[in-house]
């Protein structure tokens, strides 16, 4: 392994190959909580595509495993080194290369921190419309690899409905190019749409042509408490098939979730103590109409059971808002670290079924349970807790059957087992719950020919 060792450091710089045993254990392990660490024989920190080529096809000749890393945000494991080998960081590829304002798009590298990319789009009085909660942390390509969602997916879509083009280097070394600047492209497959979502199991990401649009003008926030979950998420539906507004988002957020969020940050809300609340946000591009329909919107939420409706029209309450909303899994990790954060996601018309049955197998398995995420979407972050005086064997024997309902539950619902944050290694072994076994293999074949020597992020997604 020296020699390989060695042969990396040429190709990056002696300096871009860490071997130190605190670098290796800070790159062993990504944000999910309940997957053991692994710790890699090396970390790379390449700086261009044709260094990652020839780090692949070094891989290839001495058989070594590679798994990519954006920032290690990532909640299914995907960036962990489960077979060691290397961890191959996108880090220092973190240029902007290009803001093209006349053809609303921007040229980024991968290791490029979403949020960045938001403030940039602003500047030019344009729209980043991607936005997963931990858009301050993440890096881009990693929400291509997990086709991240977050709190617009509503009206904006989740990452796939931002990305034109990628520059994929392929697990055996070959430099690729798909997509572009245009909005249209149906030259053959749609290599793009495949690459976004592979969880860095096809291809590693090294460009991204990133989808800008105008800048909604003004935006508006509603902070909704309800003395009652059920009650709360009925009118999620509701408001989407019969009111006529498209909101940008409808989170919820439960009362467990809002009091993880208010400890981390040290801050209430308006009727913290209350069952739930719905955070709606409207954007529109004029002033008064957007007014009509906030005011429209809180008319028919209060009908509905809301015990107030709190409208943030400026930036400053707005941003409080999602700053309390985006700390709730912040939280979670500080504060109850043996947890099990869930992401399934289901049709909006059955979420009422599927959080009212999350709290019945949080009580036949005596674990606790909140809830969280992104209702409006129909995706929930149902997160089981290990109860204090719980033992480990018990805690993990009552969270495999109460996750094994809860995916069963959301299969019979027509939903899906992860609606955003992906299956890595955290949720493979349940694939077969939502897939046939037909479904499995294509994508299985389709990995050996992108990957015939299982080098790039093996054991992820599937063995
Ligand atoms: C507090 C918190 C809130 C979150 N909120 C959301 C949310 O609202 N919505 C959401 O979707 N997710 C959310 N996440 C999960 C996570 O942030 C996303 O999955 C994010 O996209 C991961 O990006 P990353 O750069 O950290 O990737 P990493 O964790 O480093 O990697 C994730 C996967 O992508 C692969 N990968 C990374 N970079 C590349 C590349 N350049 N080419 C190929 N493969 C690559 C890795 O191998 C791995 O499989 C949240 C996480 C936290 C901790």
């Amino acid at each position: 392994m020296r020699e390989f060792i060695e042969k990396l450091q040429q190709i990056v710089g002696v300096e871009n190959v860490k071997t130190d045993p605190d670098e290796l254990e800070r790159y062993s392990k990504d944000e999910t909580s309940e997957i053991e660490h692994q710790t890699p024989l090396c970390v790379v920190f390449p700086t261009t595509a044709e260094e990652v080529s020839q780090i692949m096809k070094l891989a290839n000749l001495y058989k070594v495993p590679v798994t990519p890393r954006g920032a290690g945000t990532g909640l299914s494991g995907g960036a962990v080194p489960i077979k060691g080998g290397i961890v191959l960081s996108l880090e220092k590829m973190n240029r902007i290369v290009e803001i093209d304002r006349e053809n609303m798009v921007a040229v980024v590298e991968p290791g490029v921190i979403t949020d960045e990319i938001q403030k940039l789009a602003e500047e030019y009085g344009l729209f980043y419309a991607g936005d997963p909660a931990s858009s301050e942390s993440s890096s881009i390509g990693g929400n291509v690899a997990e086709n991240a969602g977050g709190v617009k997916v509503m009206k904006y879509g989740p990452t796939s409905h931002h990305i034109l083009g990628l520059e994929v280097v392929l697990p055996t070394g070959e430099i690729v190019n798909f997509g572009g600047k245009v909005l249209k492209n149906v030259m053959g497959y749609d290599m793009v749409r495949l690459f976004v979502g592979s969880e860095g199991t096809l291809g590693i990401v090294t460009k991204i042509i990133v989808r800008l649009i105008p800048k909604p003008k003004y935006f508006a926030t509603l902070l909704v408490p309800f003395d009652n979950v059920e009650r709360a998420v009925l009118s999620v539906p509701k408001i989407l098939s019969e009111s006529g507004i498209l909101p940008t988002s409808i989170e919820l957020m439960d009362k467990q979730s809002a009091l993880m969020a208010s400890t981390f940050l040290s801050e209430n809300i308006p009727h913290q103590d209350a069952e739930c609340h719905l955070i709606i946000e409207v954007d529109g591009t004029d002033k008064d109409g957007l007014a009509r329909t906030y005011i429209n919107l809180g008319e028919k939420l209060q009908q509905m059971g809301a015990l107030e409706v709190y409208i943030a029209d400026n930036r400053y309450q707005r941003l409080k808002i999602w700053k309390f909303r985006k700390a709730i899994a912040e939280g979670i990790i500080a504060f109850r670290p043996r947890h099990c954060m869930e992401d399934v996601s289901v049709p909006i018309k059955e979420i009422p079924k599927l959080i009212m049955k999350t709290y019945e197998i949080a009580e036949e398995n005596k674990l606790e349970v909140l809830n969280f995420g992104h209702v409006g979407d129909g995706n929930v972050h149902v997160t089981f807790l290990k109860p204090e005086q719980m033992s480990e064997q018990l805690w993990k024997e009552n969270l495999e059957k109460a996750l094994v309902d809860l995916y069963q539950t959301t299969a019979k619902l027509g939903g899906t087992i992860t609606g955003e944050h992906g299956i890595g290694i955290k949720r493979k072994k349940y694939l077969s719950i939502f897939m046939s076994k037909n479904e499995l293999d294509l994508m299985k074949k389709l990995k050996r020919i992108f990957d015939p020597n299982n080098v790039l992020n093996p054991g992820k997604v599937f063995d």
